[in-house]
């Protein structure tokens, strides 16, 4: 017997609601499997978020012969990840389809844990699809359609229900929720319910809601549209429609996660974060639409992530959207996670084995890479009377990506030394790979002077993860923190990260600790090393 394979693997993805989930069916067309061969895997969670618990009897399959019956199994995918995967207990012809019913997760969501899990919100849901959904094994370049088929409610229509995702709004009948790739469709995010008065657009940006998130999200909504608006004509890139998801979690700051052409955060109504530092938050992500180096990480991620935190700060700034006092705090805070920072002489391919598991070295890129980004802009303006920036440098690299070309390392550096004489490698390597170099004076324009202060570095004599989880781990014999009385693994209340690192000499880090049952403080002096670090101030009038 011989079979016509189609030329195209394809995936229609239904979502109906239906209380007190979402029902999810989807159609592979083009792939044949035999006995035993898997249909479909779900991870049991995804980056500390909980998926699905299904059974086998929750998830049904059937193809033009009837039902095929399902057997699943946990086990572990390439990374030891815990995985459900569920097997075809006989050949399938023709297409098939699988259903199952995706219910929201109850439990309360995990502090620091990006709001990725299928939840329910005011009466609508939301989440990233790979949350909930159990995608076939491949081919993994297949292209899929997205439908949505909203509630149906005796003797009306459901009138302002919507479903809004990373792709697109409507209900995909239209195509506009298709792509191609299951990494696309697994980080698309989704998310429906009453949203008709629920967001609000600026622009190609919009943001969306199912309960009041505690801040003026149509003031926030506004000031980001025209910040995205102003980027992509310092770009010279078109821009595309970018959805802003907000949910809301019980802990402190925000939690977030980034997905294509959109962003979720995750916030505290009842404790909101400040604006200002919500707008900065998602201002960084909106660079990272445009501007990306090719490379492997280890080389490139100073690139997206320097630029994202100096774009996201000197663009709004210049188009006062970010006042003076707002700018100059953000960029001298920066320069005390760069140049006061305990890791501050790692070199960045060290930094990034230990990126996700180190949070002060995590900072490194970043920073490093805003401050060579803004000493090249203060070079290439002085070299060419202002007549050029490293807006021009960027432009070329937004170019070549529309223009489906890569742009390396080399090729940023050959870029710039079209327009200046020196070699830019051996600058780039201090500024940003051994972190040895420091930004020149104009960095940020004349109207700034560059000043030296010395920071204490937080060597606090602790694990750095503790400023995060707040529980004490690595407590170093001797250091400052054990002489101040604190024990490992004790729960410890802590200021705010950003508080911490503003701290000066002479300060001292106060921490709360309960012991038998009583709340006791105590002070850990700033008296270790100090590291000079650069302070930008207005430049008083001569
Ligand atoms: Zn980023």
């Amino acid at each position: 017997m011989t079979a016509d394979r189609p030329a195209m693997t394809h995936l229609l993805v239904t979502l109906t609601v239906e209380p007190p989930g979402i029902r999810v069916t989807w159609l592979l067309d083009g792939v044949g499997l035999n006995a035993g061969d898997t249909i479909g895997r779900l991870p049991v969670s995804i980056a500390g978020a909980p998926t699905l618990r299904l059974d086998d009897q929750m998830v049904t399959a059937q193809d033009h012969l009837g039902a095929v019956p399902l057997l699943m199994s946990v086990s572990a995918d390439d990374d030891g990840e815990p995985r459900r995967s569920w097997r075809v207990g006989r050949s399938t012809s023709g297409p098939i389809e699988l259903s199952y019913l995706a219910e929201s997760v109850t439990e309360e969501p995990l502090p620091a844990t990006a709001p990725l899990e299928l939840r329910a919100e005011g009466g609508g849901l939301s989440g990233v699809l790979k949350c909930f959904l159990v995608l076939p094994p491949g081919p993994e370049d297949l292209t899929f359609t997205l439908r949505w088929n909203g509630p149906v409610r005796k003797g009306q229509s459901a009138g302002g229900w919507m479903g809004v995702t990373s792709l697109g709004e409507g209900d995909g009948r239209d195509g506009e929720l298709a792509g191609t790739g299951l990494e696309l469709l697994g980080d698309t995010y989704v998310m429906c319910g009453d949203l008709a008065d629920r967001h609000h657009r600026d622009g190609e940006l919009s943001t969306w809601w199912l309960t009041p998130p505690g801040i003026d999200v149509e003031a926030f909504s506004s000031r980001l549209g025209t910040t995205y608006q102003v980027m992509s004509e310092a770009f010279d890139a078109p821009a595309h429609p970018y959805r802003v998801f907000l949910r809301t979690h019980p802990h402190r700051g925000a939690n977030a996660s980034a997905h294509p052409a959109s962003f979720v955060m995750a916030v505290n109504p009842a404790n909101p974060l400040n604006e200002a530092s919500l707008y900065e938050t998602v201002a960084h992500e909106l660079v990272h639409e445009w501007l990306h180096l090719d490379g492997p990480a280890e080389e490139v991620t100073w690139f997206s992530e320097g630029a994202a935190d100096y774009y996201s700060l000197v663009l709004p700034f210049r188009s006062g959207l970010l006042d003076e006092e707002s700018f100059l705090r953000a960029v001298n805070f920066e320069a005390r996670e760069a140049y006061a920072n305990p890791r501050r002489d790692l070199h960045l391919r060290q930094a990034q084995k230990v990126f996700f598991s180190d949070f002060l070295t995590h900072r490194l890129p970043y920073a490093r890479g805003m401050f060579y980004l803004a000493d090249l802009d203060a070079r290439l303006r002085s070299a060419t009377s202002g007549e050029q920036s490293v807006d021009d440098v960027v432009r070329f690299v937004v170019r070549q990506r529309r223009q489906g070309r890569r742009t390396s390392v080399e090729q940023w550096c050959a870029q710039v030394q079209q327009i200046l004489p020196d070699a830019e490698l051996p600058i780039l390597d201090s500024l940003v790979f051994t972190g040895t170099g420091r930004p020149g004076e104009d960095s940020f324009g004349t109207r700034f002077v560059q000043e030296t202060i010395q920071v204490p570095v937080l060597d606090l004599g602790f694990d750095p993860s503790t400023l995060m989880t707040r529980q004490i781990r690595g407590l170093v014999p001797g250091g400052a923190a054990e002489r101040a009385g604190l024990r490992e693994g004790e729960i410890v209340d802590l200021p705010r990260y950003p508080d911490i690192v503003r701290l000066d000499v002479g300060d001292v880090l106060t921490v709360g600790v309960t012991r038998d049952g009583q709340a006791v403080r105590t002070a850990i002096p700033l008296t270790g090393a100090t590291a000079p670090v650069p302070c930008w101030v207005r430049r008083s009038a001569p």
